[in-house]
This record gives structure tokens, C-alpha cells and sequence, in this order.
């Protein structure tokens, strides 16, 4: 065909629509949405997505209660970017605005009302360094202010069955002590919207932060290293447990994993300096001893661990006044 007029030209424009499928089984049941590649660089939940979606199309899987909406790259900026963020971090401060000043908050303005319309969510990421794939999950039932919460039993069961052994819980009121020290530490006159963002308590309020706060559950599940053929398989395996947990599909359930170990984040550190650096090459769930340097400043302050812990998401190129690495203690 040589009409040229209505083809697409080969430019990397910005996106300027979200990719969103949704099946309905004709019988009744609960609402689960699947997100992929809500950070751009984090493609597994994007790769199990795609195939699932060539095989219910197929007729090899029937979605035959309930609904659920796939959802394969929630940010295509930054998928495109082949990078975490386009022009921030989708994954933070996950709110509707009226007036939308990057990408991700009009991303936000489709999404929300997206997480609005589910019951469950399930949010596909992978992790920067190398280890075992683990499943991130909300609060305790809880009546307080910051994040309060009643599903935590029907979100553990998910957790579960997702597949990995290890659970990390704590993440929303750990952000928040961080962000209150980061905002008792930032410039004065920073006024940057970035810096602006980063300090504000809401800057926690992720996917699943979002999701519960509007009567929902939802678990993050980190599937394995960026760039590991496997961590698609762990995404596909946690989409088809969770579809057969909800009952939309008559699969068999798996068993629980028997041996399990919970994580609870205690803390985060910021780096401070472009200067700043580690001790050594972290991984995740790398454990510490008390008093153990973890990172040394610019300023030659050695980071030590106030008690025996585990590292959690180190990042050795996290951006001045952002998270440079967490901790976590296994919970009694
Ligand atoms: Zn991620």
C-alpha cells in the first residue's frame, strides 16, 4: 500500500494513550487489575502480561468469573525511555490532580479511577540488583490515620500465593518517617517541584498505598533482577495463582509456600551526595550486624547498622535527597 497518509510516523513522541485490557467473565465475581512496567525499565510483568493475553485470546485460558484488567505498560514514557521514571516516579504520590503538570499525573488521572473500579490489584515489578523475588504487602488492620486498612488477611493470602517465601511488610509508615526527615533536611528554598514532591507525606502513596486507601487490597510483587529471563516466569506464575485464588479461572491452587519469612522495613536512608557510597556491593536481604559500616559519605561519615538487620533495596545511583537504601528486621 502506498497511501501514506494515515501511517504512523517513526518518531519517539511522547504516549499520549494508556493500553488497558479488560475481560469480563460472564459470571459473577471480584475485580482484579494486573499492572506491568509502572517503572519503565521493570519489563517482566509487561513480558507474562503479553503472552496471557495471545493465550485467553486463543481460547487456552477462560476468564470465567469476574473481571480482570491487564494492564501491560502503566507508564509508557518511561517504557519507552527504557528507563524507572519519564518525568517522575509513577509509583509515587499516586493521586488524581485537577491540574496535571507531567506525564505521570495525567497517567495518575486514568489510573486512579482504574484502581477505583477493582478490587484487588496486583502490581508487577523487578529490582536492580540480584536475588530471590520477594512480595510486598500493606499494614496490619488498622483504624489510624496514615493508612488504615481491613483486608490484611485477604491481602496476605495473595501475598502467599503469588509464589515467593519472602514477605516485606512496613513500607508506607517507614517512607513517612523518612520524608519527615528529609523534609527537616532539604534546603531551605528548594523549590523545585521535584524537591517540592519528595517531601510531601503523600510521597509514599503508591499503586498499592492508592489502592487501599480507596477500599481495596494489593500486593507489589518484586519478580527478580531487571534483565533475568526467569523473573517473567515468576509474574506469570503469581497472574495465573491469583487469577485461580479469585476463582476467575478453574485452575488448581497451590499450596502456600510452607516456609515463609517476614520482613518488616524499619528504616530508609537517603543519600545525600553524588559522593556518597557503599561499604561494598549490596544486594537485597543482605543481613548486617550492628554497628556494621553500610556506606560512607562524602563527608566521611561512616552509615552503620543500628542493629541487626537486612539491606533492602540498595541503590548506588540513587539521585541526591532520594532513598539510597532501606532496612528491614525479620518480624517476632
Ligand atoms: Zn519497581
Amino acid at each position: 500500500m502506498n497511501d501514506t497518509s494515515e501511517t504512523t510516523p517513526a518518531v519517539t513522541q511522547r504516549p499520549t494513550h494508556l493500553r488497558v485490557h479488560t475481560y469480563h467473565g460472564l459470571a459473577p465475581g471480584p475485580r482484579l487489575l494486573v499492572l506491568g512496567a509502572v517503572h519503565g525499565n521493570e519489563v517482566c510483568g509487561a513480558k507474562a502480561i503479553t503472552q496471557l493475553l495471545k493465550e485467553i485470546d486463543k481460547g487456552q485460558l477462560s476468564i470465567e468469573r469476574g473481571t480482570v484488567t491487564f494492564v501491560p505498560v502503566t507508564n509508557p514514557l518511561a517504557y519507552q525511555l527504557k528507563q524507572r521514571t519519564g518525568d517522575r516516579n509513577l509509583n509515587r504520590n499516586m493521586a488524581p490532580s485537577a491540574i496535571p503538570q507531567d506525564f505521570e499525573d495525567r497517567i495518575a488521572n486514568v489510573l486512579c479511577p482504574l484502581l477505583d473500579s477493582h478490587d484487588a490489584l496486583l502490581d508487577l515489578h523487578s529490582f536492580h540488583t540480584g536475588g530471590a523475588p520477594f512480595v510486598m504487602v500493606g499494614p496490619q488492620n488498622n483504624t489510624g490515620t496514615l493508612e488504615p486498612f481491613r483486608h490484611a488477611a485477604e491481602e496476605m493470602q495473595l501475598a502467599l500465593h503469588t509464589g515467593p517465601h519472602r514477605i516485606v511488610e512496613g513500607w508506607l509508615d517507614t517512607y513517612a518517617r523518612g520524608v519527615q526527615r528529609r523534609a527537616a533536611t532539604a534546603p531551605a528554598g528548594g523549590a523545585a517541584r521535584a524537591q517540592t514532591l519528595v517531601t510531601n507525606p503523600n510521597y509514599g502513596v503508591g499503586t498499592t498505598e492508592y489502592m487501599r486507601s480507596r477500599g481495596g487490597y494489593g500486593v507489589t510483587l518484586e519478580c527478580g533482577q531487571h534483565d533475568d529471563p526467569h523473573a517473567v516466569q515468576v509474574a506469570r506464575h503469581a497472574i495465573l495463582q491469583t487469577l485461580a485464588l479469585l476463582g476467575l479461572v478453574s485452575l488448581p491452587l497451590k499450596p502456600e509456600p510452607q516456609a515463609r519469612e517476614i520482613l518488616r522495613l524499619v528504616d530508609v536512608v537517603d543519600r545525600e551526595h553524588i559522593g556518597d557510597r557503599f561499604s561494598r556491593e549490596w544486594r537485597s536481604f543482605d543481613a548486617v550486624k550492628t554497628g556494621e559500616v553500610i556506606g560512607v559519605r562524602y563527608s566521611g561519615e561512616e552509615i552503620k547498622a543500628p542493629e541487626d538487620a537486612f539491606v533492602v533495596f540498595p541503590n548506588p545511583r540513587g539521585e541526591p535527597g532520594q532513598e539510597w537504601f532501606y532496612l528491614a528486621t525479620r518480624r517476632a
